[in-house]
């Protein structure tokens, strides 16, 4: 019995210390100190030793299973150390190497020609109104002096959304929300979204951007408006640009004008920008009509005011020569990279 323990000790070391693996650990440590292992089989025949021999032998095979644990906790050890070194080895991480760099948003350049609006305005004493894109007809037309029945609405094709709700065809909603809620002097100007059935082409599109302004105070003159007029024109395209008025009707000014301002690229001579006219058709605009400011509760004996709007995309294609304004919709980067220095690059 004790040549077999000896015989266990030396097998079962030697193959402990050259498991390879934890699965070939474990069956060792099963078939060598299981319940139903080598070891003990053999301490179960105990039984038939001699009480002389007993101690002995008993004393031996304590000491073997004490060997074999230790030696399977060391190789276990051993393994998992192994393990482990591997796994860093091959998660090593080349700090070295070149980043991955984020792409950056950019500005859009309708963005950035309506913040310039901003600041020309916001320096000459206005401030910035914005109101809801989804409108009562009763704030987008009939305070306008244009009533159901009337032959301007039919040049602004509309998105109902209920017989008296609409979608904004002009930003002058806020106008008149602002007549409404403040006293004159106003001064302020509407930039925002505002919508109309057109199909889509290089000049329409069914949603556009506008900037209105208004002012109302004692004493505005048509002088006022084509002052203030001028200098922004001439603060957007410089100092050089002029700026012609043509008579036109509007049904909530009076009297109304269309404003042209001098070609800013061939400066009036004629050329492809101007179609030959040397003047570029920019905005509308006139004296607020009496009957606009009496239904927001502004006596026009007292008082009198300008309004005038403009297409904002119209104003972005001309300030960067871009000749289609579908351009400004398709979100395509290589065409809005160029408006970005430095930002948006891949
Ligand atoms: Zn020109």
């Amino acid at each position: 019995m004790k040549n077999q323990l000896e015989k266990i000790r030396a097998e079962a070391a030697g193959l402990i210390a050259a498991a390879e693996g934890e699965q070939t650990l474990d069956a060792l440590r099963v078939r060598f100190l299981g319940k139903k292992g080598e070891l003990t089989a053999i301490l179960k025949q105990m039984g038939g030793l001699s009480t002389e021999e007993r101690p002995f032998v008993g004393a031996l095979a304590n000491e073997v299973r004490g060997e074999l644990e230790q030696a399977v906790a060391a190789r276990a050890g051993a393994l998992a150390a192994s393990a482990q070194a591997r796994r860093l080895a091959a998660e090593t991480i080349d700090v070295t190497l070149p980043g991955k760099k984020p792409v950056l948003g950019g500005r859009h350049p309708r963005g950035i020609v309506l913040d310039e609006l901003k600041t020309i305005f916001l320096g000459m004493g206005f401030s910035v109104a914005t109101g809801p894109e989804i409108e009562y007809d009763k704030y987008n037309f009939e305070m306008l002096n244009m009533p159901k029945s009337h032959p301007s609405r039919d040049t602004q094709d509309t998105f109902y959304v209920t017989e008296n709700i609409l979608l904004r065809t002009q930003t002058s909603g806020m106008q008149i929300r602002t007549m409404l809620s403040q006293k004159p002097p106003i001064r302020i100007i509407c930039p925002g979204r505002v919508y109309r059935a057109d199909a889509a082409d290089a000049t329409h599109s069914p949603i556009f951007n506008q900037i209105e302004g208004l002012a109302v105070d004692r004493g505005i003159t048509f002088t006022d408006m084509k002052g203030t007029l001028d200098l922004f024109f001439k603060q957007l395209y410089g100092p050089e640009t002029k700026t012609r008025f043509r008579p036109h009707h509007f049904a909530y000014t009076e009297p109304s004008a269309e404003m042209d301002m001098s070609c800013y690229k061939c400066g009036g001579k004629g050329c492809p920008m101007c179609k030959g006219e040397g003047w570029i058709e920019i905005l509308g605009c006139g004296m607020v009509h009496p009957k606009v400011l009496e239904n927001c509760g502004i006596n026009p004996e007292i008082y009198s005011g300008f309004a005038f709007g403009a297409g904002l995309e119209r104003i972005t294609l001309m300030r960067y020569a871009i000749d289609d304004m579908r351009l400004l919709y398709d979100n395509d980067l290589r065409f809005l990279r160029q408006f970005n220095e430095g930002g948006m690059q891949p």
